[in-house]
């Protein structure tokens, strides 16, 4: 029998990592520029915790959990991490060590959904979540953030939308006002929006079926509907936005997918590279009632997230090279051992080295140097061991010299940086993200 990674779920091979290395990396960078500490949270979480946050009538919680049973308990392969920070926030209390706490998070998450390109049942987001800043000071600050990482990643025909849905209060005189609309049009709807109308029918906005948007339109507008308030909140985070001078359109009919929101939504898509049909690269909003919903203190929070898969799927720009590298050839026992010694000094001064332990002629050992793609080879023979001396060859230049033993790593690295003066910060890139 020959076994298959589980249908939606992908290995991310060796060649591929790079790219991830770097989008990691970069948003790291970013994050802790803007005050933003990883948090690491379990991949299980109890299976309430995401119902009661995330919402009983969302697509996630209805169909997409991967739930199981284990000891009279109900486990849940996280969703998204929001839900996951909030209770991390709560269990420790974090708001009474510091009034206001800015989080990053970065790692796999699971939805059964129907697998297609940028659409997984085990993907990576990567988010980050304002614990006690009301805003909107804070929301225009990490939409800003996102555009300028997209930027700096070089991903093109970036759109950010914004819209705002209010608090509670705003969001019950929406919901009142948008059932009046719809009631009247309930048998015109799509089966899944009718299961939903009562319940939750500021979904059916986002339906992507013709028959829920035709019966949208017309509806009345959220934004019209905002109170004193929320509508203070969306005009001074419309005049940050505008004063930090970052693109964005007001989409009204902007709902997204998870119950928790308040007042500010955005998303932030691509319009170019390989994304097709999923194009939004990442989402977030405001969820000021969370922290309280999960029997925190009264904390309002803003978030977002980001898939990793999509974004790399958005940057079209080449990989950069892989490091430069020197491929030891020892040709005889006596001259292995040298080889495995020589080559930790190598490493040890920072650059990357290969040792072929496999043994066979020079002609062979020359041959898979080439092959390896290595950029110098030190070749160490008997008579080079009793001499106290290599042979150093430039794989491209298809030069040779002899050099002392003694001098050969401090040489060896010199030539690399020689080749590639950023090598050494990219292999302490790749270090720290592993
Ligand atoms: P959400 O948590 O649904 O707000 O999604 C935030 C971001 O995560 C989206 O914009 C996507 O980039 C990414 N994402 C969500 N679901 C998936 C999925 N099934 N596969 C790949 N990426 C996803």
């Amino acid at each position: 029998m020959q076994f298959r990674a589980v249908k939606g779920m992908n290995d991310i091979l060796p060649d591929e990592v790079g790219r991830w290395q770097h989008l990691e990396h970069c948003f790291r960078r970013t994050a802790e520029l803007y005050g933003f500490r990883e948090i690491r949270t379990p991949l299980l979480e109890q299976t309430e915790l995401f119902v009661r946050s995330i919402g009983e009538t969302t697509d996630v919680v209805e169909k997409e959990m991967y739930t199981f049973q284990r000891s009279q308990e109900s486990l849940t392969l996280r969703p998204e991490g929001t839900a996951s920070a909030a209770r991390a926030y709560v269990e420790h209390s974090i708001h009474a060590q510091e009034p206001v706490s800015r989080w990053y998070y970065l790692g796999p998450m699971f939805r059964a959904e129907r697998p297609q390109r940028g659409r997984y049942r085990q993907f990576y987001q990567a988010g980050c979540e304002v614990f006690g800043d009301p805003g909107p000071a804070a929301d225009a600050e990490i939409i800003d953030m996102l555009y300028r990482l997209f930027q700096e990643l070089g991903i093109g025909g970036l759109q950010v939308a914004v819209n705002s849905i209010g608090g509670p209060e705003t969001r019950e005189r929406y919901r009142n006002a948008l059932l009046a609309h719809l009631r009247p049009k309930a048998a015109e709807l799509s089966e899944h929006a009718q299961s939903r109308l009562e319940a939750n029918p500021l979904r059916i906005l986002d339906s992507k079926d013709a028959r829920d948007q035709a019966a949208c339109a017309g509806a009345p507008s959220l934004l019209d509907q905002l109170s004193d308030t929320d509508r203070a909140h969306w005009q001074s985070l419309r005049g940050a936005l505008d004063a930090l001078g970052t693109p964005y359109q007001v989409e009204a009919g902007l709902v997204r997918g998870l119950d928790y929101y308040t007042r500010t939504l955005f998303e932030i898509r691509s319009t170019e590279g390989q994304l097709g049909a999923q194009n939004t690269l990442a989402g977030g909003g405001r969820y000021d009632g969370m922290v309280k919903g999960l029997g925190g203190p009264d904390v309002p929070a803003i978030g977002f997230a980001m898939g990793l898969e999509r974004i790399l799927l958005a940057m079209t720009r080449p990989d950069a090279p892989p490091l430069p590298f020197c491929f030891l050839a020892p040709i005889g026992a006596a001259a292995l051992h040298s080889a495995l010694v020589l080559a930790r000094e190598i490493r040890q001064l920072g650059c990357r080295a290969e040792v072929d332990g496999r043994g066979g002629s020079i002609k062979s050992m020359l041959r898979r140097a080439d092959s390896s793609g290595a950029r110098l080879c030190l070749v160490l023979g008997e008579s080079e061991l009793a001499r106290g001396v290599v042979q150093l060859k430039d794989l491209s230049q298809r030069s040779q010299h002899e050099l002392p033993r003694e001098d050969a790593a401090r040489f060896v690295v010199e030539q690399l940086r020689a080749v590639d003066p950023n090598a050494e910060a990219r292999s302490a890139v790749a270090g720290s993200d592993a």
